[in-house]
């Protein structure tokens, strides 16, 4: 028998043999709004609004492979319409695809928050319930997608806890309908990777908020500090440790160390990826070395005493790489360990002096251990180098340009199709610029130099032509301020919706972009200077920053740090994604005043028909970046992701032909009408920039904008055809609803 007390206390006299449990103590939830009708939503509860975006927004399947091998009774043929042993179909199987990658992403992100709270706890000393979730007086809606989805507006960090739980029990769920002899039907393959794309959103949420309240970082404030950033900026003459990962606690340590021993004149701290993000929100003094596609550009350069690992992002044989260099690793997470010896529990002391006898790295899973090491084996290495100078010296550069015999297999292997041979040979004539040039474009997977027959070391010969290049890079990147302020909403909601500011940019993601780290620079660029409002977040954020403009300006000094148009807003880290996610739900909450408590498909609606908001993911590798973009979509933005994009094998694109798919009611009349197709897709992949940035202004374009609002948007959508295509774009009219809709230079015409 179980009995419930909520408030109150109990007596019972002459108690004997009775054992009392007490579990868990919940506290009533706060009335803060109205129970909306879907609060923690499982697999089947938001099918339907699934199946409404399906209808209208397909999924286009471009499978990679049409076998299956997943079970013993494969592989199995699924070409031409045959079914697998199972009775799955091709395109059923690509939607089972698609859910494992959504899945891993997922598991990611949740994954990493779930050890955000281990780590906060251990190094707090308090527990989850005694830290508040306060992002300050501006910011009333703190945590947008946990109320959305589960209906909890969150005190502490217990609440969040709460919402992780649940979160992990969903991933479960879909995990296990993706087993053979579960789910047969693409449809409802999408829909559960819709399921997880929300999923991934909020345990996106849960963990920044937590590093937030936790660490203390930024709270939505305007003009955050500028960040260093580019591999040129870190100062070689120090000890430089080089942190590469997403999870930030053992970089906060490290930075902890240097400040506490006053150690910032003799000691670098450096990241790649999100971790140097999340480090510099805690500490602004800490460098960004670069995004991912700089990983072994910078490791093979030797920039580092030490090199220290968390989780994601980080190369499978780093400590090959490093190893090389005798560069030590330190592993801080469990699930990047490498076969390396566990010394968590040794003393740092002792730590220290095996990295220091050259082996090749320990793994230490003690964040509060992790200064201490990292930074004293990065002084002790610091005192016996020299100068760090290339890899390469020139004869070996002359002599392996010399050996290439121009047999093209490493262009064959590399991703990029980068013609490595005719870059050699113009070496070898005395013309580096063509591997100088070349240095941005790769993203130093390394596949060139796995298949070279001559065993050129070629990611050191990009390195060594482009050297005055690596020491020149010197960017800057603004700290990355996490939540959108509910102020800034009340200010931008009204002309978001109407449509005068024309749109939401969303710059995000991973760097395998196809032609090199400009195009960030470029899309910024582009759409602050048109008042698009501009948030950036992740690699992209970090890139666009390391070009200037003829002042000698970044994207990140020329325009304001204001969730407004017109301004340029690094929000942070990838799991600072969620907070964009969280802009537009509090367009609906504080603006159109909509009821956000658990109230999914409502708000969803609202942000498809409402909200001009488009992500881009223009170098979009990893399985986060599809679980990513899943949830974004799910909640009704569109995302425009580079030609790379297109291995994700399925894209959500709109027939705006299809009369059937754009039918909706309209609120006064109640009649049935015909909308314009905006947005017209939902996922799709462009193959140029020059595509891409036409599409993204497309993809703003709402249904409920005011004929003032449209003609704007209009307006950029054919300039910038005409500027990157040199065409009006050839479906511009299906946008003009009424003459009042019209640009006013096509008015005249
Ligand atoms: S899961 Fe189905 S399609 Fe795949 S190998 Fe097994 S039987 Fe064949
Ligand atoms: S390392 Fe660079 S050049 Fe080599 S295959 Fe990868 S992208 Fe191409
Ligand atoms: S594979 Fe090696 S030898 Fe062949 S073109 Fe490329 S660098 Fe030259």
């Amino acid at each position: 028998m179980v009995l419930e007390f909520r408030k109150g206390a109990i007596f019972v006299d002459e108690l004997r043999n009775v054992s009392i449990k007490i579990g868990e103590i919940t506290e009533e939830e706060e009335e803060w709004a109205p129970m909306g009708p879907t609060p923690f939503p499982q697999i089947e509860t938001l099918r339907d609004w699934d199946f409404t975006l399906l209808k209208r927004y397909k999924p286009f399947y471009a499978p990679y492979c049409d076998m299956c091998c997943l079970c013993t009774m494969g592989k199995c043929d699924l070409t031409e319409n045959k079914r697998g042993a199972c009775g799955i179909s091709l395109e059923a199987q690509t939607g089972r695809i698609v859910d494992i990658a959504v899945a891993i992403g997922t598991a990611c992100h949740t994954g990493h928050a779930r050890h955000m709270l281990h780590d906060i706890e251990h190094i707090t000393g308090k527990k989850l319930e005694e830290i508040p979730v306060d992002l300050g007086p501006e910011i009333s809606e703190v945590a947008p997608l946990t109320q959305l989805i589960t209906g909890i507006k969150p005190k502490t960090l217990a609440d969040l806890e709460r919402a992780l739980t649940y979160v992990e029990e969903q991933i479960v769920q879909v995990m296990d309908a993706i087993h053979t002899g579960q789910e047969g039907s693409y449809l409802d393959f999408e829909s559960k990777a819709f399921h997880l794309g929300m999923m991934d959103s909020l345990g996106k949420e849960i963990a920044d908020i937590a590093q937030i309240v936790a660490f203390n970082l930024p709270k939505g404030e305007s003009n955050q500090p500028l960040i260093e950033l580019g591999m040129g900026v870190l100062d070689r003459n120090k000890a430089i440790v080089l942190v590469i990962g997403h999870h930030a606690p053992p970089a906060l340590n490290i930075a902890d160390y240097i400040e506490n021993n006053k150690l910032g004149d003799e000691v670098e701290l450096a990241g790649i990826c999100c971790t140097a993000h999340d480090m510099s929100r805690y500490w602004p003094k800490a460098k960004i070395a670069g995004s991912l596609g700089r990983q072994l550009k910078v490791v093979r350069a030797g920039l580092a005493d030490i090199i220290v690992i968390d989780e994601q992002c980080i190369r499978a044989d780093i400590l090959y790489h490093a190893g090389k260099l005798g560069i030590p690793v330190l592993c801080t997470n469990a699930k990047a360990m490498h076969a390396l010896p566990d010394m968590t529990k040794k003393d740092p002391k002792e730590v220290i002096k095996y990295l220091l006898d050259g082996n090749p790295g320990a793994v230490v899973l003690d964040p509060l251990k992790v200064g201490e090491i990292a930074v004293e084996v990065a002084r002790a290495r610091r005192k016996k180098r020299g100068e760090i100078k290339p890899v390469l010296t020139e004869e070996q550069f002359m002599s392996y340009a010399k050996a290439c015999t121009q047999c093209g297999t490493c262009t064959i292997a590399c991703p990029q199709k980068i013609r490595i041979g005719e870059a050699m040979e113009a070496a070898e004539k005395g013309d580096r610029k063509v591997l100088e040039e070349k240095w941005d474009v790769c993203i130093t997977c390394g596949r060139c130099e796995q298949v070279c027959p001559k065993n050129i070391p070629i990611i050191d010969m990009f390195n060594y032509a482009a050297w005055n290049r690596i020491l020149n890079e010197k960017g800057k990147v603004r700290r990355g301020r996490g939540p959108v302020r509910d102020s800034e909403i009340r200010n931008v909601g009204a002309p978001i919706v109407l449509g005068t500011i024309p749109g939401i940019i969303a710059v995000v993601g991973c760097s395998n972009y196809p032609n090199g780290t400009k195009d960030a620079y470029t899309i910024v660029n582009e759409f602050a200077s048109r008042n698009y409002i501009v948030v950036t977040t992740g690699c992209m954020a970090m890139d666009c920053g390391l070009y200037k403009d003829e002042e000698g300006k970044t994207v990140y000094e020329k325009y304001k740090d204001d969730f407004d148009g017109g301004g340029v807003v690094n929000i942070g880290s990838c799991v600072s994604n969620a907070h964009i996610h969280g802009a537009a739900i509090k367009v609906a909450r504080i603006f159109a005043m909509r009821n956000i408590r658990a109230n999914y498909e409502e708000i969803a609606d609202y942000i498809l028909n409402r909200v001009g908001a488009c992500g881009v993911a223009w170098g979009a590798y990893s399985q986060k970046a599809a679980s990513i973009a899943t949830g974004v979509n799910r909640l009704g933005i569109p995302v425009v992701v580079g030609p790379h994009g297109s291995k994700y094998r399925r894209a959500f694109l709109g027939r705006p032909y299809n009369d059937e798919d754009w039918m909706v009611y309209d609120v006064r009349s109640g009649q049935k009408v015909r909308i314009e197709p905006a947005p017209q897709d939902l996922l799709v992949a462009a193959e140029t920039i020059e595509e891409a940035i036409p599409l993204i202004a497309k993809l703003c374009f709402r249904p409920n904008d005011t004929d003032k609002g449209r003609a704007i948007k209009l307006t950029h959508y054919i300039d910038l055809s005409l500027k990157y295509l040199g065409r009006m774009p050839d479906d511009w009219h299906l946008y003009v609803r009424t003459e009042t809709d019209l640009p006013l230079a096509k008015r005249e015409e």
